[in-house]
C-alpha cells in the first residue's frame, strides 16, 4: 500500500462514486513502473470496482520547450504506449499541436473521474499547474511523492549542508526503505475492462496515435518550440534508462569513485535525465544495486555521524554513488520543497550573500554577455568545451560544470546576473535541468551547500573559486578539449 506519508489531498472535493474511471494524470513521474503514484491510482481502481484512465499530456508553451527536451519526453510517451497496450488500463497521450489547445483537455477528463491522481514534484512550473488545477477540478484530487527514498513529510526543516542532511537520513531513512513502490503496480491486478475514451473529448481533443510515436523527429519541427535547441546525445524513455541503469551498474560502478571526476571519462551513470523527467526511480536504482551488493536495508549501518562511509555497508564504490544518488539529490529536493523562493538569489546562506555583496563592484578580468556565454565565445578553451557539451549533447561533466558555473561568476557584472546566465543556459540546454539538482548545483556555485573559504578573492569573497588552469593540471582534459573544442 503506498505510504500515507507520501499522499497529499488537494482539494476538499467528494469521490464521484458513478464517475466512470479513476484518472491519473501523469505528470512528472513519467514511468509505468516503480511509481507511487501509479501504484495509488491502481489503489483506488481496485476499492472502487472502476477501469483506470492514465492520462499523459506534452504541452508547448512550457519554459525552455525545444527538440530536445520534446523528443526525450516524446520518447518516453512511445514507451508507454507500447507498454501500456494490453495491459488493464486505457493510456490517453495527448501532444499540443498549438499553445493552448489543450486547455479544458485536464477538467473534461476529470469530469467523468471518480477520483483524480496526480505527481507531487516540488519544482519548475510543476508545482503551480497542480495547484491550479485543483482549483478547477470538482472531484477528489491526490497527489504523489514518488521523487525519492525519503518522503518529503518525513523532513520538518530546511537542511543547509549535506551533512546535517545525511545525518537525518541516518537516523530516519531505515523504515522508509521497507516501503517500496512496486516494481509493477499492474502486476496480477484484476480490474475493471479498460473503456475507450468519450467520443467528444477525443474529437476534440485528439489523442497521440502510433504514427506520431513513428517518427518523432518530423513532429517536433511541426510544434512551435524552440529548434534551435537539437536533439540530445542519449534517447529518452524509461526503457532506454533501466538499459542505461544496468549498463552503469554491471560495468563501470566499480570505479564510480575513481573515474567519475575524470573529464575525458564516462565514469558516471549518465541517469540525471532520466531521473529528472521521472523515467526512472530512485528505488529501482536502489534495488538493483543491492541484488549486485546482496544488500537488504536490515544490514544498514547504525551510525549516525553524519560521515559519507561505513553507513551504507556496502561497498565504497555503491557508497560514494548512493551519496549522490540520495544524500546529494534528495537534499536539493528537500529544499524546493520546503522553500519557494529555492531559485532565487535571497535563498542563499547569509555570509554567502554578504561576501558576493561586498566583493560585487570588483573589477572583473573579463566580462562576458549571455549571448557570448551562449555560444561559447570565451578566451578559456576548458570552459568553450564544457560549454559545447551542453549545448550540442544535452549534458556536461559533473567536474566541469562546477567550473563552469565558477566562471560564469566571475565573468559576469554581478553575481545576480551570473545566477540568470547560470539558469538560463542549465536549464536551456540540459536535459535534467529544470530539476531541484539544478538549483543545488546553480546554487551551490554560489555557496548553497558550502562553507566559507580563505583565502578572500577579488569577486568571489571567500566563496570556493575554481580556475580552469587548476583543472586542467589535476586531470588529463586534453581528449576533452579535442573532443568538444
Ligand atoms: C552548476 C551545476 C549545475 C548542475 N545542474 C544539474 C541539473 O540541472 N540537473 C542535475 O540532475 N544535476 C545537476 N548538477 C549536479 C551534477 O552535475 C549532475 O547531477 C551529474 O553530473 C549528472 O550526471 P550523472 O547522472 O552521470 O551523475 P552520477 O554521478 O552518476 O550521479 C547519479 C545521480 O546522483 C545525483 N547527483 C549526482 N551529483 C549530484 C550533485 N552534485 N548534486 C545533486 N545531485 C547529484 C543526480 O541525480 C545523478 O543523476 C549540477 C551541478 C552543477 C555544479
Amino acid at each position: 500500500m503506498v505510504p500515507a506519508i507520501r499522499v497529499v489531498t488537494m482539494n476538499d472535493r467528494p469521490i464521484r462514486h458513478d464517475g466512470e474511471y479513476v484518472l491519473y494524470w501523469m505528470t512528472a513521474f513519467r514511468r509505468p513502473t516503480w511509481n507511487f503514484s501509479l501504484e495509488r491510482a491502481v489503489e483506488w481502481a481496485q476499492e472502487l470496482g472502476k477501469p483506470l484512465v492514465i492520462f499523459e499530456a506534452l504541452r508547448v508553451g512550457y519554459p525552455w520547450a525545444s527538440d530536445r527536451l520534446h523528443t526525450f519526453i516524446l520518447q518516453g510517451m512511445a514507451d508507454h504506449a507500447a507498454w501500456f497496450q494490453g495491459r488493464p488500463v486505457t493510456y490517453v497521450p495527448y501532444i499540443e499541436k498549438e499553445a493552448r489547445q489543450g486547455s479544458g483537455l485536464l477538467e473534461a477528463l476529470a469530469g467523468r473521474a471518480s477520483v483524480v491522481v496526480t505527481d507531487d514534484f516540488p519544482c519548475f512550473f510543476l508545482p503551480r499547474m497542480i495547484q491550479a488545477a485543483s482549483a478547477k477540478i470538482d472531484v477528489l484530487m491526490e497527489k504523489v511523492d514518488s521523487n525519492g527514498l525519503l518522503p518529503f513529510r518525513a523532513a520538518d526543516r530546511v537542511f543547509l549542508r549535506a551533512f546535517d542532511f545525511r545525518r537525518f537520513l541516518q537516523r530516519e531513512l531505515s523504515p522508509h526503505l521497507l516501503q517500496r513502490p512496486e516494481p509493477d503496480p499492474l502486476f496480477a491486478k484484476k480490474l475493471p475492462k479498460p473503456i475507450p475514451l468519450d467520443p467528444t473529448i477525443a474529437k476534440r481533443w485528439p489523442m497521440a496515435d502510433q504514427r506520431s510515436f513513428e517518427d518523432i523527429g518530423s513532429l517536433v519541427t511541426t510544434l512551435p518550440i524552440d529548434h534551435s535547441v537539437g536533439v540530445g546525445a542519449i534517447s529518452g524513455g524509461f526503457a532506454q534508462g533501466v538499459a542505461t541503469m544496468k549498463a552503469f551498474i554491471d560495468k563501470r560502478l566499480d570505479r564510480y569513485a575513481d573515474d567519475r571526476s575524470e573529464p575525458s571519462m564516462e565514469g558516471s551513470s549518465g541517469l540525471s535525465a532520466y531521473l529528472h523527467f521521472g523515467q526512472m526511480s530512485v528505488h529501482q536504482i536502489l534495488a538493483e544495486i543491492a541484488e549486485k551488493e546482496s544488500w537488504s536495508p536490515q544490514l544498514i549501518g547504525s551510525r549516525r555521524s553524519g560521515q559519507r562511509d561505513g553507513w551504507w555497508q556496502m561497498s565504497p564504490a555503491a557508497e560514494s554513488f548512493l551519496d549522490e544518488l540520495i544524500t546529494w539529490r534528495e537534499v536539493g529536493f528537500n529544499m524546493c520543497w520546503q522553500r519557494d523562493d529555492y531559485d532565487q538569489f535571497s535563498s542563499l546562506p547569509e555570509w554567502a550573500k554578504d561576501t558576493l555583496q561586498k566583493h560585487a563592484k570588483d573589477k572583473r578580468p573579463s566580462v562576458y554577455t549571455l549571448t557570448q556565454l551562449d555560444d561559447a565565445d570565451t578566451h578559456d578553451a576548458l570552459w568553450n568545451a564544457a560549454q559545447n557539451q551542453i549545448r550540442r549533447e544535452g549534458r556536461m561533466h559533473n567536474y566541469l560544470r562546477m567550473l563552469w558555473g565558477k566562471k560564469i561568476l566571475e565573468w559576469s557584472r554581478r553575481p545576480e546576473e551570473a545566477l540568470d546566465a547560470m539558469i538560463e543556459l542549465n536549464n536551456k540546454y540540459g536535459l535534467d535541468g529544470r530539476n531541484p539538482n539544478s538549483y543545488s548545483g546553480i546554487f551551490w556555485v554560489l555557496g548553497r551547500y558550502d562553507r566559507a573559504w580563505g583565502p578572500e578573492r577579488p569577486i568571489f569573497g571567500t566563496i570556493r573559486y575554481m580556475s580552469s588552469d587548476n583543472t586542467a593540471r589535476k586531470f588529463d582534459v586534453k581528449p576533452y578539449l579535442k573532443r568538444y573544442a
